[in-house]
């Protein structure tokens, strides 16, 4: 008998997670490593954020709340559905986690039984398929390409259907591909959704604000009213307003399910921080005018990363339509000799040589499913995006 559960045997852990920590073990151990595995905004929170969460403390909030969430908060959730995309939910759809990933954690194992398949478009962040794997369903993948802006067609969708088909996960603007779906796309994927009474849509909005070229930002069930009841929309303040560390996720959903994942919640982590969900309220209830800033800074910085790599020693950098990460194909790369002597083999041994020889942490493409590729996040400063691209170009260069 071993001492660890098998079940801890279907899943690894978060590849971004990992590249993370590693990047800031190095740092703390005094190497000169540009830190482009972040998958977080490199700003602080708003400080008129912070100050509801002391105030918060200050009177007293530092207790047990509600299990999914305040009513305040609750309600400002239902009035940013309303205000941003047009989506009645009522405070009775409204579950609040630590965290989107606790969210939709909680969606999937209160709705998948073992055998269930999930329709998951590659490339994908990177929990999506172990979550399902977790609480024993079946991870099914269409893979896209950048040729197709890493979207899926609705007959590659209805294609993947199958009678044991629960969900589909759809993540616009992407991690880790930038693609977002336009209004119009949605409404094709909801007219195949729409055949299938047993299917619903999970959709991860996290990235919403993040969209650039002036393009404009449609969720699924405000492209789809009718499938507005077989819809999950999952958002959080992470990325938004630069709250990773706050952890505070929600989601709007049909009644009976938040019913669920109060139930889920109430055995696993109780309720998300007091003081966070203060925060969130203000986040959410508050000014919002900083954010045109932040967005544009992380335009220009998309722009100058990809003006710096695209088609640079066959390098295919596509630029991203929206969050903050490039996917880049490194298919040239596969199969030259470091100095080193090393066979790059596969993304995975692209990234460690960037990381060992060049000092440069990045993510490898194996982790979201479209090889062969790496992730470049941009949530980082511009000094650190030239300094990060000489080395990757000069890491290119050295190859035979
Ligand atoms: N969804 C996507 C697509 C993400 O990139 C992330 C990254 N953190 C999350 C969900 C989870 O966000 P959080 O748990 O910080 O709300
Ligand atoms: N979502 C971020 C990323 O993709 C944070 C890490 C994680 O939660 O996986 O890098």
């Amino acid at each position: 008998m071993t001492f660890i559960a098998d079940r801890m045997d279907l899943i690894q852990p978060s590849p971004s997670i990992m590249a993370m920590a590693r990047a800031k073990e190095l740092i703390a151990a005094g190497v000169d490593v540009c830190n482009m595995a972040a998958g977080e905004p490199d700003f602080p929170t708003p400080p008129h954020i912070v100050e509801a969460a002391h105030a918060a403390l200050l009177r007293g909030e530092t207790r047990y709340t509600a299990v999914d969430g305040t009513a305040a908060l609750k309600r400002a959730i239902c009035a940013k559905f309303e205000r941003e995309n047009g989506l009645p939910y009522t405070p009775e759809q409204i579950s609040v986690g630590a965290g989107a990933k606790q969210v939709l954690f909680n969606v999937l194992s209160c709705t998948v039984n073992a055998g269930d398949e999930v329709i998951i478009p590659a490339p994908y962040w990177v929990s999506y398929p172990d979550i399902v794997r977790l609480n024993g369903g079946v991870p099914i993948v269409i893979a896209t390409t950048a040729d197709v802006g890493f979207r899926i067609t609705p007959a590659q969708l209805e294609a993947a259907i199958t009678p044991r088909t629960k969900w589909l996960v759809l993540n616009s603007p992407n991690n880790p591909s930038g693609a977002i779906y336009s209004a119009q796309e949605l409404v094709a994927i909801g007219a195949v959704v729409g055949r299938h009474s047993a299917l619903h849509v999970l959709t991860d909005d996290i990235y919403e604000h993040l969209i650039y070229d002036g393009a404009r930002y449609t969720s699924f069930a405000q492209a789809n009213p009718s499938l507005f009841e077989r819809t999950v929309t999952v958002n959080g303040v992470s990325k938004a307003f630069a709250m990773t560390g706050w952890r505070i996720g929600y989601a709007g959903a049909p009644k009976a399910l938040v019913k669920a994942m109060e139930k889920l919640q109430s055995q696993t982590s109780g309720n998300p921080a007091a003081v966070s969900q203060a925060a969130a309220l203000a986040a959410l209830s508050g000014p919002m005018d900083f954010f045109e800033a932040w967005r544009q800074e992380f335009e220009a910085r998309r722009n100058l990363i990809v003006s710096r790599l695209d088609g640079r020693f066959d390098l295919k950098c596509p630029a991203p339509q929206g969050a903050f990460y490039v996917y880049v194909s490194c298919a040239a790369q596969i199969g030259k000799i470091t100095p080193a002597g090393q066979t790059i083999r596969d993304d995975s041994d692209f990234v460690l040589y960037l990381l060992d020889a060049y000092q440069v942490a990045t993510v490898q493409g194996a982790a979201y499913g479209v090889s062969p590729a790496f992730r470049i996040s941009f949530a980082t400063s511009i000094p650190t995006i030239e300094l990060a691209c000489g080395r990757i170009l000069a890491a290119c260069e050295a190859l035979q």
